[in-house]
């Protein structure tokens, strides 16, 4: 069976979709973007993502490319057409094909629109919950506005790919007073030895994960203590447990920072428990 992607009104098959060469998105990352997960052939906290999704194109003054009522329908049908029961879509928005300028284009170029869907694998999630992931830490070097999800991800890119060399998984920016500010695709969450659960406020500075909204509201289920605080690297190397959240790998723990042992170097058991009770609190849209 052959992937296919939605492109600006129409399914293609994925090999053949494309976008023009004078798009924005390719010439000046104007675009934003939504990876949302897909479990058991439900979408996973799809309103919080959308709601997103607008937030990041008013921030930008992008055009929404559709009414929310429609680009679910879209979403529907992309998830439909390539078969996905556990996986994830990939949509991304940018503000258009235009000869290129890096003035806005005239007003009512249409954005551009695209959604891809894949299916993933579950046993290459389980061994990452099993063993755990290594990260580095990096000097923050991205710019302010991060709280926007743009396709401007350059430094993200090169944080994972150094991670990669030095033999670890992912990087975790820290800013230059010492402060955890996020993962290179994640949020960061720590558990004191007290067992309270932190995380760093995200008004500004990182992005708003919907994953760690999500886990906001499992906490409270599970009777855990969430306090939104900034806490620097030092605190995090001794937690008992330190983590990661996003929407492709929900709660992923991290076993090891800068070739340093987190706790007894092995998983924790308030990551395993957030993941167990995640998908009874987030949203769910059948496909
Ligand atoms: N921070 C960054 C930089 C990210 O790229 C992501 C993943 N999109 C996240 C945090 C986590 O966000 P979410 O839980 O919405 O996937």
């Amino acid at each position: 069976m052959s992937r296919i992607a939605y492109v600006n009104g129409q399914y293609v098959r994925h090999s053949e979709a494309a976008v023009h060469v004078e798009d924005r998105g390719f010439q000046f990352a104007d675009g934003v973007y939504e990876v949302c997960e897909v479990r058991h052939g439900m979408i996973v906290d799809l309103t919080r993502h959308l709601s997103r999704l607008d937030r990041s194109l008013s921030e930008l003054r992008m055009a929404a490319p559709m009414s929310r009522a429609a680009l679910t329908f879209v979403i529907r049908e992309v998830l439909r057409r390539n078969r996905v029961k556990n996986g994830i879509f990939y949509m991304q928005v940018t503000r258009g094909a235009a000869r290129r300028d890096h003035y806005f284009p005239a007003e009512g170029t249409p954005p551009t629109i695209t959604i891809t869907a894949k299916s993933t694998d579950p046993s290459a999630a389980a061994k990452k919950y099993a063993n755990g992931i290594k990260v580095i830490t990096l000097p923050e070097n991205r710019w302010d506005r991060v709280d926007i999800k743009t396709v401007g991800l350059l430094p993200n890119v090169l944080a994972k790919q150094q991670a990669k060399e030095a033999g670890a998984q992912d990087a975790i920016f820290i800013d230059r007073d010492g402060i955890v500010m996020e993962g290179a695709s994640s949020n960061v969450w720590i558990v004191t030895p007290d067992g309270e659960l932190v995380t760093r406020p995200a008004e500004h500075g990182i992005l708003k994960g919907i994953t760690r909204t999500t886990l906001i509201d499992v906490a409270k289920k599970l009777g855990l203590k969430v306090v939104e605080r900034e806490f620097k690297t030092e605190e995090m190397l001794a937690a008992r447990e330190v983590f990661f959240t996003s929407a492709t790998g929900i709660c992923v723990p991290i076993v090891e920072i800068d070739g340093k042992p987190v706790a007894n170097g092995h998983p924790g058991t308030v990551s395993s428990s957030i993941r167990d009770t995640f998908f009874d609190v987030a949203e769910k849209t059948a496909i």
